[in-house]
């Protein structure tokens, strides 16, 4: 079915918007004016990002201005205002020197979303250090790969957390030399040490050192296809695009108060969770508790939610339920709401439009891009199932590839191809970490490769079509099927394993698991259950497969290479394309 587009007019809007005219935006666009638009250090020491999101507007007139509002799951508000910000982050970058930790050290987190994670996050890019958020629901498994990756020294986590996913592998982490514990009054041991304490001891006055615009800020890891996850590398420069989608997409003003409902373990979290509202100088309200749908009206009424970013699988789980959100809960200051992470169907844009009284603005974009690319803005015509247009300074395009190197820019409307960037935005990643020969890998002919399929219409709007990789998206989450698969396999009685994304109507994919079992063990229910319970304790619930399905073999190349797409096809009913590198006893 096609949908009409969803115009808009200048009197629709609560709101002028921050700009009108996308044409006359793209023409005259420069990098350079939105860094003017930005502080910078003082006596030119650089470009910091915690100085734009926090000092500049503690040191300004927005001081008083409330930055953060936190909602804790027992009904506790913590407020904290730019100018306590300025305090506590400062708190925590001297702590992080008085521990020796410095420039360009990573430093990792683990832990939900609690006040401390955001002020150390900030006081991290004040020390000139990486900030490296690690999503709370993962498993031993999935944390250990990282922090090894990323030879972590220190992480900040909690009580909790520690016990049951750090302790079992502080063996095989060695180089962990601090771990801080947000909710213990006293050192637990040499190095596992109460971060309150550290904290009142520290004191409120930093000076940010010198930041280059090129210096490193952040590292978010993201699955691959094949081999564990990799670190892409962000920089302070990030910010400008930080501020410029804040300011054309997210569309804010100085009185906004804005949510964006992303854990800071996701890019999304950490970009628009924590950055760019605060380089606004915007009121950003974090809520500490899981989707709940009664809840969020409530916070989207009581805190008075000028701006809304949430993800497609959070939308719709409010659309299966029979509530009337506009008679139920007061949602007049609500203007915008966006979504990112996964396609976002078509109805749910109706549905926001209908239901919420507001349509819904999907945008795309990746871990590797760092900020918003792809977008559909508040003055601009939405096509329900589109994820609308480039960012003004960005270049997108389709192409194909008729052999392996070759490129061609497909220039003809409605044809599927790759989508590609063209190198160059801010916040593009600079890097996997220690991996040049995969960073080598993104980009061809001058474009970044995305991994995914799209088309582009007449009017230069993007259609999301699917990934040309068997990377996983569940509930707006990357998996890479490889960490499932190594998993699995150390499951005594598993000889081989093949994992695959398997659609589903909520949570866009579900993680199913295809398992050839060794010779003489049976394919019980039994086994089945046990190694679902066996991958989660290790995996953790956002990764772990919900599926699994004994098969004699799992198919596989002739060079061993687990085929996947046969398995998908397979599971779909679909045509099973070429096979004729499949090993020859399947
Ligand atoms: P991540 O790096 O975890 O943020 O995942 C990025 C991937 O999520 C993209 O390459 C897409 O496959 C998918 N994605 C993100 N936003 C959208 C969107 N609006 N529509 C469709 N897919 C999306």
């Amino acid at each position: 079915m096609d949908y009409e587009p969803i115009k808009k007019t200048l009197n629709s809007l609560a709101v002028p918007p921050n700009f009108l005219d996308y044409n006359q935006i793209c023409d005259r666009f420069s990098w350079e004016e939105v860094r003017r638009e930005l502080d910078g250090l003082p006596a030119g020491k650089g470009l910091n990002i915690a100085h734009e999101a926090v000092d500049r507007h503690a040191d300004g007139l927005r001081g008083n201005r409330l930055a953060i509002r936190w909602l804790g799951t027992d009904s506790t508000i913590l407020d904290f205002s730019y100018a306590d910000l300025k305090k506590e982050s400062s708190r925590f970058a001297n702590l992080l020197a008085g521990l020796g930790v410095e420039k360009g050290d990573r430093v990792f987190s683990l832990a939900g979303r609690i006040p401390e994670l955001y002020i150390a996050a900030l006081g991290i890019l004040k020390n000139g250090s990486v900030f490296c958020p690690l999503f709370s629901a993962f498993g031993p498994e999935p944390v250990y790969q990282r922090l090894s990756k990323g030879n972590a020294r220190v992480l900040l986590t909690t009580r909790a957390l520690y016990k049951k996913k750090i302790v079992p592998l502080r063996e095989r982490l060695p180089q962990l030399q601090h771990v801080l514990l947000t909710d213990v009054e006293d050192d637990l041991a040499e190095g596992v040490r109460s971060l309150p304490k550290l904290m009142a001891a520290a004191s409120t006055d930093f000076s940010i050192p010198s930041t280059d615009p090129e210096d490193p800020a952040l590292l978010h890891f993201t699955s691959g296809t094949t081999g564990m996850p990799k670190g892409a590398m962000h920089v302070h420069e990030a910010v400008l695009t930080h501020y410029l989608t804040g300011k054309y997409v997210l569309d804010f003003h100085p009185e906004d108060v804005f949510w964006c409902t992303a854990d800071p373990g996701w890019v999304t979290g950490t970009s628009y969770g924590i950055i760019a509202p605060l380089v606004h100088g915007v009121t950003n309200i974090i809520d500490e508790a899981d989707f709940d749908a009664m809840r969020w009206y409530r916070i989207l009424e009581e805190q008075k939610v000028t701006v809304w970013y949430t993800a497609p699988t959070a939308i719709r789980r409010l659309m299966r339920l029979d509530l009337k959100p506009r008679q139920e809960y007061d949602l007049s200051k609500l203007r915008l709401i966006h979504s990112v992470g996964e396609p976002l169907n078509p109805e749910a844009v109706v549905w926001g439009q209908q239901v919420l009284g507001l349509p819904i603005h999907d945008n795309w974009w990746q871990t590797e891009t760092g900020g918003i690319m792809i977008a559909n803005y508040p003055s601009v015509e939405i096509r329900p199932g589109s994820m609308g247009l480039p960012l003004p300074g960005v270049e997108a395009a389709i192409i194909r590839r008729p052999s392996k190197n070759t490129v061609n820019v497909v220039e003809e409307p409605g044809v599927e191809g790759e989508l590609v960037l063209k190198p160059g935005w801010p916040s593009m990643f600079r890097g996997y970490l220690h991996d040049k020969q995969r960073y080598r890998k993104c980009f061809l002919s001058g474009w970044y490769l995305t991994g995914d399929l799209a088309k582009r219409d007449e009017d230069g709007y993007f259609w999301f079509l699917g990934r040309a990789d068997d990377i996983i998206k569940t509930s707006g989450h990357m998996v890479g099927p490889f960490e499932v698969e190594s998993v699995l396999m150390e499951h005594p009685a598993v000889a081989e394993a093949g994992v695959i994304g398997k659609p589903d109507p909520l949570i866009g994919e579900l993680v199913k698991a295809f398992v050839s079992l060794k010779p003489g063990v049976k394919p019980t229910n039994r086994l089945r259950l046990e190694l679902i319970g066996f991958a989660r304790k290790k995996l953790g619930s956002a990764v772990a497969p919900k599926e699994i399905e004994f098969q004699e073999n799992v198919p596989k190349t002739r060079s061993g290479k687990i085929m996947r797409r046969l398995l998908k096809a397979r599971e779909l009913g679909l045509p099973e394309g070429d096979i004729s590198t499949l090993e020859a006893d399947e």
